[in-house]
C-alpha cells in the first residue's frame, strides 16, 4: 500500500498570530511519527515562522509556487533554492489558480517542477479540468495533455519522489467535491498515463485529490485505491477541520494494515 499524504494549501491567507495558533493546534495532535505525512504550504514570507514552529515535529512545510528561474532579474519571484533554505520539503507547482490567474502554461509548470527538483524539494504537480472541459467529455484529454507536458520536458524518472495532485478546477473552493468514483477514475487515468512510461514509478507515485476536501467527505475519498491523500485549501485554515481530514487518512491507513 502507498503511504498517504495530507497537505494544506493556505493560499493567500495567514498572519503571524493566526498561523501560530493554527500550527500549535495541529502540533497538539499530530505526532512526530505520524502514519500519514502531513504538511502545510504557506505564503513564502511565513516560511521562517513555520520552520521555527515545526522543526522536529511530524508536520512538514512548503511553498505554494516557485520560480522557474534560479536567480536574476525576475522581480517578485521566489527561487526553489530559497524555499529549501527554510527547511521546506514541498513546493506546489501548476495549481489551477497559478495557471488561470497568473498564466502559468504547461511548459512553465514543467520548468517549475524541474526547478523544485533541482533544489531537492518534493514538487506537488497539480492537474485538473475545468467544468466546461468535463461537460464536453474532455477530462482525460486535458489530464493527458498536462501530464504529457511534464513527462516530455522532465522525463518520467523525475516523477520518482514527486507527488501529483488531481484537482478538478470546478471543485476548488466551490464546495463541490468530485464523487469518490470520479476521483478514482481520474487518478487511475493519471497513474495509467505515467505507468505507460514506467510502471514501477507510477505504482509508487502518491496522487492526491484536491477540491473542497472536508471532514465530511475525506474518508470516502481516501478509501479509493488510487487516492493517496488530499491537497486541502479552505479546510486547512481551520485546525479542527484539517485535523479531522488527517484523522480520516490515518483511519484508512490503519484499516488497511
Ligand atoms: C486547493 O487550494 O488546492 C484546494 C483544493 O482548495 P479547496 O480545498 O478550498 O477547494
Amino acid at each position: 500500500m502507498r503511504s498517504k499524504v495530507v497537505v494544506g494549501n493556505w493560499k493567500l491567507n495567514g498572519s503571524l498570530a493566526g498561523n501560530e495558533s493554527l500550527l500549535r493546534a495541529l502540533l497538539r495532535e499530530i505526532p512526530r511519527d505520524t502514519p500519514v505525512a502531513c504538511a502545510v504550504c504557506v505564503p513564502s514570507p511565513y516560511l521562517a515562522q513555520v520552520q521555527g514552529l515545526l522543526t522536529g515535529s511530524g508536520i512538514g512545510w512548503g511553498a505554494q509556487d516557485v520560480s522557474r528561474f534560479e536567480k536574476g532579474a525576475y522581480t517578485g519571484d521566489v527561487a526553489a533554492a530559497m524555499v529549501a533554505e527554510f527547511g521546506a520539503r514541498y513546493a506546489i507547482v501548476g495549481h489551477s489558480e497559478r495557471r488561470t490567474v497568473f498564466g502559468d502554461t504547461d511548459e512553465v509548470v514543467a520548468d517549475k517542477y524541474a526547478a523544485a527538483r533541482k533544489a531537492k524539494l518534493t514538487p506537488i504537480f497539480c492537474v485538473g479540468e475545468t467544468l466546461q472541459e468535463r461537460e464536453q467529455g474532455r477530462t482525460e484529454a486535458v489530464l493527458a495533455r498536462q501530464v504529457d507536458a511534464l513527462l516530455g520536458k522532465c522525463g518520467v524518472a523525475e516523477l520518482e519522489g514527486g507527488i501529483v495532485a488531481y484537482e478538478p478546477v470546478w471543485a476548488i473552493g466551490t464546495g463541490k467535491t468530485a464523487t469518490s468514483a470520479q476521483a478514482q477514475e481520474a487518478h487511475a487515468f493519471i497513474r495509467g498515463r505515467i505507468g505507460a512510461k514506467d510502471q514501477g514509478i507510477s505504482a509508487k507515485l502518491p496522487i492526491l485529490y484536491g477540491g473542497s476536501v472536508k471532514a465530511a467527505n475525506a474518508a470516502e475519498l481516501f478509501a479509493m485505491p488510487d487516492v493517496d491523500g488530499g491537497l486541502v485549501g479552505g479546510a486547512s485554515l481551520v485546525a479542527e477541520e484539517f485535523l479531522a481530514i488527517w484523522r480520516a487518512a490515518v483511519a484508512v491507513v490503519e484499516k488497511g494494515r
